[in-house]
């Protein structure tokens, strides 16, 4: 050992000494990095003051504020750990996690301590409470409440770094099937992860650089904001804050603070370009989105790309902290045309690095032949070791040493990954396997189709048969003649055309803002 970890407290430090004057924008306030720091530290300090040990678990309640920043790197700096809590879990599986983390102390705002104060008996092992409060609201609860702008005052209490194995961050998967499951990675971890980030968004054409302006839409409650907030400090890029996720404000931020990059599930994307204003505040920023989570398709690309947006998708999962890949380009497809390059963006992408990728079936790999379903296993640096206090599940995760996504992949000549479906959404008509995805991105471009979901319905002759849900106004019969079309050029199956299109004002979507298909399973039912 040479006495430089790969931790947190070191990524900050070089990125304030390389870029202390760059900002970081939340609301009406900026800050330079160096500000940042500074705070940070006092926050870090005044954390030990109050009581909060090594290995501590701290729940952080809040939108994408700028105290959750603070959290992301004064928490794991003192060695102890950020649970980054779901706020769109219903309460009781809030505290379910609190609990299963051992979470011993809270860092919320005010708007979210009526759910603390109403609740206080289920939470009698939480030592104590730091909340955000401008005016420090007196609360009624037994807990110890400190406030979060007494933490930043300067204090001159020394304190020992943690080691790069530590745990620097927790917390809980989406919990479409059963409860949520959680999940924790170490400083090293995140610091790899962070470094081969960096390294595949240089390339074209995300090119992630310090003339960016970065606006993340991912929660910072959900796998890390994608690194985002690790990431961009790193690099030296200025930061801006979405707060709770309102469309119009947002909108008008990303164009005062002319962001450039920012990243999102298909639904909020969908959600940006559907405000009335959007078309005049985005045109002009040459915004750059890295869209993941679920997939990107088609008609969605094509409509962003009407606006002036440049997507790109990346793929990863809880488990995986999570980047595993993004759609960049590789040397084999820098020289296409750009509509060729188009197509590549709509893929999955390709491993960014230190991501060992594997598509297997049946235990062997497939053909680079873009055909041949597998499934995604994987190794790297970053992966979470296993589920917090769940032996069996983290077994079936790291089968065989790999990490086994549940993933439904082809991979392309090109070494291109699609990911065509997931193993718990499958169609199995009559034996065969139906992709919804693949269905999915094709009617996506059907005129007036705003969002689409393709889910099995039982069937007594076939075992199942697709039935896609659709948000929009399309007509039924122009719907039915694209799918012709579709079977007579070749792109699909006859088989796989949906016995019914059901109309729907609105998608079910999951806590991290993804079409719920358990829900539209359920409602066929
Ligand atoms: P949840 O399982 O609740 O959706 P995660 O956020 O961990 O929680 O989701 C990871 C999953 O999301 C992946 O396993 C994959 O099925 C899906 N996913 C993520 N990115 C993509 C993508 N680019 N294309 C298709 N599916 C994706």
């Amino acid at each position: 050992m040479n006495g430089f970890d790969l931790t947190i407290n070191n990524l900050l430090e070089t990125a304030v000494m390389n870029n202390g004057d760059q900002k970081i924008v939340y609301m009406d306030r900026s800050l330079t990095y160096k500000e940042f720091y500074k705070n940070a530290m006092n926050l870090s300090k005044n954390l030990i003051k109050i009581g909060v040990n090594r290995k501590d678990v701290i729940a952080v309640i809040d939108y994408d504020s700028l105290m959750y920043m603070y959290g992301y790197y004064s928490i794991p700096m003192i060695g102890a750990v950020m649970h980054t809590v779901n706020i769109r879990y219903p309460p009781e599986i809030i505290f379910y996690t609190m609990q299963r983390a051992d979470d011993s102390y809270i860092m919320i705002d005010e708007v979210f301590m009526d759910l603390i104060v109403k609740n206080a008996a289920y939470l009698n092992f939480i030592k104590g409470i730091i909340v955000n409060s401008k005016d420090h609201k007196h609360f009624d609860i037994n807990i110890p409440v400190y406030y979060f702008d007494d933490l930043l005052k300067d204090s001159d209490l020394e304190f020992k770094e943690p080691d790069e194995n530590d745990t620097a961050t927790l917390f809980f998967t989406s919990g479409t099937t059963g409860l949520p499951k959680g999940v924790s990675f170490t400083h090293r971890q995140l610091v790899l992860h962070s470094i081969a980030s960096i390294g595949a968004l240089s390339n074209e054409p995300i090119k992630y650089n310090i003339n960016d302006v970065v606006m993340p839409l991912v929660p910072m409650f959900h796998v890390h904001a994608w690194g985002i907030p690790y990431t961009s400090i790193m690099n030296g890029i200025k930061y801006v804050l979405p707060g709770k996720y309102d469309i119009p404000r947002i909108l008008e931020t990303m164009n005062k603070e002319k962001v450039s990059m920012s990243a999102m599930v298909p639904t909020i994307l969908y959600m940006l370009i559907s405000d009335k204003n959007a078309k005049q505040l985005l045109q002009d920023l040459n915004l750059k989105v890295i869209i993941g989570g679920a997939a990107l398709s088609r008609g969605l690309a094509e409509r962003a790309r009407a606006y002036g947006i440049d997507v790109v998708s990346g793929y990863g999962m809880s488990e995986t902290a999570p980047i595993l890949t993004l759609a960049v380009y590789n040397r084999k497809v820098i020289n296409k045309s750009d509509e060729e390059k188009f197509e590549f963006r709509l893929k999955t992408g390709i491993p960014i690095p230190m991501v060992s990728l594997r598509v297997v079936n049946n235990n062997k790999d497939v053909e680079n032949n873009g055909k041949e379903i597998g499934e995604i296993i994987v190794r790297a640096p970053w992966l979470t070791n296993g589920y917090i206090k769940d032996k069996e599940k983290s077994e079936e995760l790291w089968k065989d040493g790999w990490l086994h996504t549940g993933d439904l992949a082809v991979i392309d000549e090109y070494g291109y990954i699609k990911i065509v479906d997931r193993e718990k959404d499958a169609i199995k008509s009559g034996g065969e396997f139906i992709p919804s995805l693949i269905l999915e991105d094709l009617i996506s471009t059907i005129q007036g189709v705003n969002e689409v979901a393709v889910v099995a319905k039982a069937d007594d002759k076939w075992g199942e048969r697709p039935v896609a849900f659709i948000n929009g106004n399309a007509s039924l019969d122009e719907i039915k003649i694209k799918m012709s079309e579709f079977v007579d050029t070749g792109r699909i199956a006859k088989f796989w055309v949906p016995d019914d299109f059901i109309f729907v004002n609105e998608m079910p979507k999951t806590s991290t803002g993804k079409i719920d298909k358990k829900v539209l399973r359920d409602k066929l039912r």
